[in-house]
């Protein structure tokens, strides 16, 4: 993408925040600047044949479950619309667009955040791919990645296991210990964890070193921050139980999103301009068949989920239908969705807005086999397009309106004011990568 950019006329800076992959492109001078946010990254477990109705794993099992093959390309045709518009029409300003690696779990754009690759940017726009068409207006959940680790003394488990230490027991008793930590947080929390080193396959050796990797999120950074401190002393506790010696390494975090409701309006009716995809025949059937592959439960369920994306209405207009072809009226939400993006970090410092492009039947859920599927289909590309133009058209109406991008400023000059942003991250924690965890 980044050489892509390059070809399209961009200057582009590599090696972002200390990022290998992360990037920013930049055209044009002077203010406004306006930046697009892409992602690209897969995740591990969903990999799938394109284009089919049936699950079919690849061997190399990665895959695009979260549609970040849409939204990369479809932030990064916004910004290249941009720049044709101000090149060809002599217009000051600066295009940006943002290489945003790692979001499903590294929150690349969090360290960026943290190293500055937003700064002076007047308005940050990006988008999900979804089976709905809406301004995705819900606040998220902030999150801490941590991993525990135990370490213990190694016996033979039979011949004298009163030697040995168990580090596997100090992860499972921190578990448990956590499991009951559960009944006493807010609703709104989610703790979740992976076991991420069991100690070795072998019952008969004491195992002497074990890791478990959790995820504590809330609406709040400093709601997860008060559970997270509780979680630290429940992992104490298992290394005193077990004698084992606890190392607690910060992996990543991300703060909750915060949408600019002005904003929003305007990518809303820029969103109606472009008007919904129309899908073919061919189309309506491939998500006919996706849909087939639903349980009932999964079937009761569409409504909600493109909720979660903002869509407002009680599902009546997609009756007999498999796909959307409507746009879904605006209202800003503040419920909450229930997941988190590190898009969040970039809305505590620049004025940002999200919509989401219908690129999926309904019905479909992220990070399944079906998203993966149908990543690659003419539906999903004339999704990823509209998404692209309502996202270039609000830049251009931002770069060209005084009154558009002043009203946007002013919102979030208020915010600010109150909530001056602290990076959830602490200095001294650096971006993994995924086989260096
Ligand atoms: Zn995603
Ligand atoms: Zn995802």
């Amino acid at each position: 993408m980044a050489s892509e950019c390059e070809k399209q006329g961009f200057t582009v800076q590599r090696n972002v925040a200390g990022i290998e992959t992360a990037f920013v492109a930049s055209y044009g001078s002077g203010q406004p600047v306006i930046g697009f946010l892409g992602e690209f990254d897969a995740l591990s477990g969903l990999g799938q044949k394109p284009n089919e109705t049936t699950y079919q794993p690849q061997d190399l099992d990665i895959g695009h479950g979260c549609g970040h093959n849409l939204l990369g390309t479809g932030a990064f045709a916004a910004a290249c619309a941009v720049k044709s518009y101000l090149e060809e029409n002599g217009i000051s300003g600066t295009v940006k667009f943002f290489g945003c690696p790692g979001e499903e779990g590294g929150s690349g754009k969090t360290f960026m955040v943290r190293e500055g690759a937003f700064d002076n940017i007047d308005a940050a726009l990006t988008w999900h791919p979804s089976p709905s068409n809406s301004i995705m207006s819900l606040p998220t959940l902030a999150n801490y990645q941590v991993f525990f680790k135990f370490k213990g003394t190694a016996a033979h488990a039979a011949n004298s296991p009163h030697l040995g230490r168990s580090a596997l027991d100090a992860v499972e008793l921190m578990n448990i210990g956590v499991n009951y930590l559960r009944e006493h947080v807010i609703q709104d929390a989610r703790i979740h964890y992976a076991v991420t080193d069991a100690g070795g396959i072998s019952p008969n050796v004491v195992q002497s070193a074990a890791e478990v990797l959790y995820l504590i999120r809330a609406p709040q950074v400093d709601q997860v921050d008060s559970i997270y401190q509780r979680v630290c002393k429940i992992a104490q506790g298992a290394a005193l139980m077990t004698e084992t010696e606890l190392s607690i390494v910060f992996d990543k975090a991300c703060s909750n999103y915060v949408p600019n409701r002005n904003l929003e309006k305007i990518l809303y009716n820029n969103l109606k301009q472009m008007g919904a995809a129309n899908p073919t025949d061919e189309e309506k059937q491939f998500a006919k068949e996706i849909w087939s592959t639903f349980t009932e439960e999964e079937k009761g369920y569409y409504v909600e989920l493109m909720k979660g994306f903002g869509y407002i209405g009680d599902g009546s207009e997609f009756a007999g239908k498999y796909v959307s072809d409507s746009i879904s009226p605006y209202m800003p939400s503040k419920e909450i969705f229930y997941g988190s993006t590190d898009v969040s970090d970039v809305s505590w410092v620049v004025p940002t807005a999200q919509l989401s492009a219908a690129t999926s039947g309904l019905g479909t859920t992220l990070h399944t086999w079906q998203m993966t599927t149908q990543g690659l289909s003419s539906f999903a590309n004339k999704g990823m397009i509209r998404a692209a133009g309502s996202m270039a058209l609000t830049g251009l109406e931002l770069m060209t309106s005084e009154e558009a991008l002043s009203a946007v400023k002013e919102e979030f000059k208020t915010f600010q004011k109150e909530n001056p942003y602290k990076c959830p991250i602490p200095k001294e924690v650096t971006p993994s990568k995924l086989n260096d965890r």
